[in-house]
């Protein structure tokens, strides 16, 4: 019987970037990334196809796109699974665009690497290794997209950049890492909660724009007045706390929810989310779901910023509706007295 075949995307990254002599700053490396696509795993097939070598800044949807239809096809052709190599800096972002878009049982798996390939101790291999030990693990099917970092398994939605410089760069929230590759194999430690259904959406070369704006004391967003009629097609703002906003931004968020501008409130805290009920005073999230903006739930302003073009683009209307749906116990799932 012939080995099973993984397929290995790759976009660039640290991973795939080596120092300056003497230790200097990291780039993208054509040769480095040649030598880590011929990662050899026991028992498996693996063949490599580079898509871009560049930083995680640089990608665009037409990235993910691309991603899409060479994993769809792979999978389709007999590839047991997919891994993406990928930056750090917007892993979390592409993963969780994914997790909305994959619509295959075979687990698609994204890694990277804190250190450059050059590094003493660089991480990549072994990152790189453990993905397609996962995207080869039947235990790892119908996940979703998974995100494969420091041995850790963290599910496409909820993972997160939790560190800017440790191997263990990355946390799932709420709840912590899915499960961990060990000993060769996907060990689930906790049974994920069904996914949403997967958007239909041939993805746009750019997304509907979407700023994400931080809360705070004396943020009044009154610049949003100043832009142009159809600047924006939505917002997201990281509130305070449970999702708060100073009470004399309501007055900004209430023009543009009259205008047909969706607005969601997100947390500027790394965990906890937001409420639907907690607070009633000008600029909380009772004052804001009244003036029609929608809570994010657990989902971070970045993630809440792609949900949001991501529906944008593909013309949903109920826009707190999907917000809910984007998981219990991630938004709807902690309703409470007056929750609409
Ligand atoms: N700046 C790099 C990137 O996101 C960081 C990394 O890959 O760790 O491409």
């Amino acid at each position: 019987m012939s080995e099973p075949h993984v397929l290995l995307l790759t976009l660039g990254g640290t991973i795939f970037m080596t120092e300056s002599a003497g230790g200097g700053h990291a780039a993208p490396d054509a040769e480095a990334g040649r030598r880590l696509a011929a990662t050899a795993v026991d028992g498996l097939r693996v063949t490599a196809r580079q898509l871009a070598n560049t930083s995680s800044s640089d990608l665009r949807p037409h990235h993910w796109r691309r991603v899409l239809e060479e994993a769809r096809a792979a999978v389709d052709d007999g590839a047991v699974g997919v891994v993406l190599t990928h930056g750090t800096d917007t892993l979390e972002e592409t993963a969780f665009a994914l997790s909305r878009l994959w619509d295959r049982e075979a687990p698609l798996v994204i890694t990277g690497a804190m250190r450059p390939a050059s590094a003493p101790g660089a991480d990549g291999p072994a990152n790189l290794r453990d993905a397609l030990i996962a995207a080869a693990d039947p235990a790892a099917r119908g996940l979703g997209p998974l995100v494969v970092f420091d041995g850790m398994l963290h599910l496409a939605d909820q993972v997160t950049k939790a560190s800017s410089r440790s191997v263990s760069a990355f946390a799932s929230h709420p709840v912590g890492p899915v499960g961990m590759v060990d000993d060769g194999r996907v060990v689930l430690l906790q049974r994920p909660l069904p996914r949403p259904a997967p958007l239909d959406l041939e993805l746009p070369d750019a997304l509907p724009r979407v700023p994400a704006l931080i809360a705070g004391i004396d943020e009044d967003l009154a610049l949003l007045d100043h832009l142009p009629t159809g600047a924006i097609a939505g917002l997201v703002i990281a509130g305070v706390g449970m999702g708060h906003v100073a009470p004399e931004a309501m007055d900004c968020i209430r023009r543009l929810l009259a205008a047909g501008i969706p607005v969601v409130v997100a947390t500027r805290i790394a965990t906890g989310g937001t409420s639907e009920h907690h607070y009633a005073y000008p600029g909380s999230e009772v004052d804001l779901l009244a003036a029609g903006a929608v809570m994010a739930g657990f989902l971070p302003p970045a993630q809440a910023r792609l949900l949001l073009q991501l529906l944008l683009a593909a013309g949903v209307q109920d826009v707190r509706g999907a917000f809910r749906d984007a998981g219990p116990g991630r938004t709807g799932a902690l309703p409470g007295p007056g929750t609409p």
